[in-house]
């Protein structure tokens, strides 16, 4: 099968006890059949540590609480992998944050940006968002079930055609353009669909669409909403502490500058004045989105919702440059990147916090 690999997959190395933002922390691990059938085996203290941090449920997580992983110790490192090697930790650990989408013709392969190095790396090669391809074994099991070739070619199109005029945003003006008309294409083909015309990728083009609803920037009665969702849930402190300071930097400056809207607009050309590779960034970032999750459309046909959570993301990762470069002046790119990371792995992971985000941003934009 052919592999298509993220140009940069190979440069990803774990920074280790060196993590600014460890993945051991925050989030449940998800424990596959084979992790738990090794763990029953093991023996001792650690066979009675590890039977005690599974999670009785099915399918079983360790680390249910989503504080920090009982392995991971003070200097950084996991326990499991010192005592046990890489082969004993969960299937999970090995491969993140490597992901697999198997679409059966042939598989891509990311790197997921909730990890800081991830984002580092795809901070440092915004430029080289493509596939490098070659001949080999697909390592995931298919993602989709749906065997329509044409469909697939057709739709594998469309995201090209988004791709490329992504590639051409220099300005949050042309950004705000193309979200707008990707979203409006979708919106037809979804119709197109649902009345039996499969053919809509082959007859349209994203080209002869105008641009009709405006998606970005969100107004702040819209960010309101999306900051009162699972977003900031439950020991956000601890579990997620960048992101629960960035949430207590919104509240202190919806009080001040962020009052109105105009306040938003000024606060956001000032963070592009000094930052004025952000639209191509932000273009990038969405870019990146779509290559990991707009193909979903192949099995579940939800053109609109599989392009509109990635435009709830870029607007929240929008926001928090905007409100950091406010409040410090100073917006590094490791800082950019791990606002990034602490985001998607808040955001990304949680099916009810992504359902909440869409509906919001539905019923605001989409119903009006
Ligand atoms: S977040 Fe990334 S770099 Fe940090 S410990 Fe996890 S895999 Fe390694």
């Amino acid at each position: 099968m052919k592999i298509r690999e993220i140009s940069f997959y190979r440069e990803f190395k774990c920074l280790a006890g060196e993590c600014p933002s460890t993945c051991c922390r925050g989030w449940m691990i998800p424990l596959s059949e084979e992790d738990r059938l090794r763990f029953m085996k093991e023996g001792g203290l650690l066979g009675l540590r590890l039977c005690l941090a599974a999670s009785p449920d099915e399918p079983s997580v360790l680390n249910k609480g989503g504080l920090t992983c009982p392995f991971h110790k003070n200097n950084g490192l996991c326990e499991l992998q010192l005592k046990k090697g890489h082969s004993f930790i969960p299937e999970s650990c090995r491969d993140y944050p490597r992901f697999f989408r198997n679409y059966t013709f042939f598989e891509e392969r990311l790197i997921d940006l909730s990890c800081v190095l991830g984002a580092r790396l795809f901070m440092d090669n915004t430029d080289r968002l493509y596939f490098t391809e070659y001949e080999g074994s697909p390592y995931s099991e298919p993602c989709c079930t749906n065997d329509d070739t044409g469909y697939f070619r057709s739709l594998l199109g469309a995201r090209q055609e988004i791709l490329t005029e992504l590639r051409d945003v220099s300005d949050p003006d042309k950004l705000s353009s193309v979200l707008s008309r990707t979203v409006s294409y979708c919106m037809d083909a979804g119709r197109a669909f649902l009345s039996g015309d499969t053919a809509f990728f082959e007859k349209h083009s994203l080209k002869e669409y105008p641009q009709r609803l405006s998606l970005f920037p969100f107004d702040l009665t819209l960010f309101d909403r999306l900051m009162d969702t699972g977003i900031t849930g439950s020991l956000l402190f601890y579990k997620n502490p960048l992101l629960n300071r960035l949430c207590a930097l919104y509240k202190r400056l919806r009080g001040k500058t962020l009052r109105t809207d105009k306040g938003l607009k000024e606060l956001g050309s000032l963070f592009f004045t000094a930052h004025p590779k952000a639209p191509r960034l932000l273009s990038a970032y969405y870019s990146y989105y779509l290559l990991g999750y707009f193909m979903q459309s192949y099995e579940d046909y939800s053109f609109v919702r599989n392009a509109s959570a990635g435009i709830v993301h870029l607007n929240m990762i929008f926001l928090f440059m905007v409100i950091l470069n406010a409040g410090q002046k100073e917006l590094s790119r490791d800082m950019t990147a791990h606002i990034i990371s602490s985001y998607n792995k808040k955001a990304y992971y949680n099916e009810s916090v992504l359902k909440e985000m869409y509906e919001i941003m539905r019923q605001s934009i989409y119903s009006e």
